[in-house]
C-alpha cells in the first residue's frame, strides 16, 4: 500500500522525506509534497524521517488526501495542459510549482 502525505507538510516541505526515499517517488508541489502511488514501493522510510508526521499509509490516512495524492498525478494540474502521469523520477522533473485545487484552498 503507498504512502500519503497529509496537511501538515502544507507550507512546510523541509524535504527530509525525499532524501530517505529509494526510488525518488515524492514530487514537489507549490506548498506541499506528493507521493506518486504508481511509483511508491511502500518501505515506510519517508513516514518516519517526517518531522512533522505528515506521511503515513494509505489505508489510515486521511482519505481526503489520499485522493488528492492520487489526483496531483492522473488530473491535469491548474496551468498545465496534460496529467503527470509516472514520471519516473521527482529529482530530474524539479518541482512542479502547482497544487492541486484542493491543496491550493487550504
Ligand atoms: S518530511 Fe514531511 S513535512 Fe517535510 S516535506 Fe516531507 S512530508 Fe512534508
Ligand atoms: S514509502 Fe518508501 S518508496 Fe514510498 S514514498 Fe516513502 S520512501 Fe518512497
Amino acid at each position: 500500500m503507498p504512502y500519503v502525505i497529509g496537511a501538515s507538510c502544507v507550507d512546510i516541505m523541509d524535504r527530509s522525506c525525499t532524501e530517505e526515499c529509494p526510488v525518488d517517488c515524492i514530487y514537489e508541489g507549490q506548498r506541499k509534497l506528493y507521493i506518486n502511488p504508481m511509483e511508491c514501493i511502500d518501505c515506510g522510510a519517508c513516514e518516519v524521517a517526517c518531522p512533522e508526521q505528515a506521511i503515513t499509509v494509505d489505508h489510515k490516512a486521511d482519505p481526503a488526501f489520499r485522493e488528492d495524492n492520487k489526483r496531483f498525478f492522473t488530473d491535469i494540474l491548474p496551468g498545465r495542459d496534460s496529467a503527470l502521469g509516472n514520471p519516473g523520477g521527482a529529482t530530474p522533473l524539479g518541482p512542479v510549482g502547482v497544487d492541486t485545487p484542493m491543496v491550493s484552498t487550504l
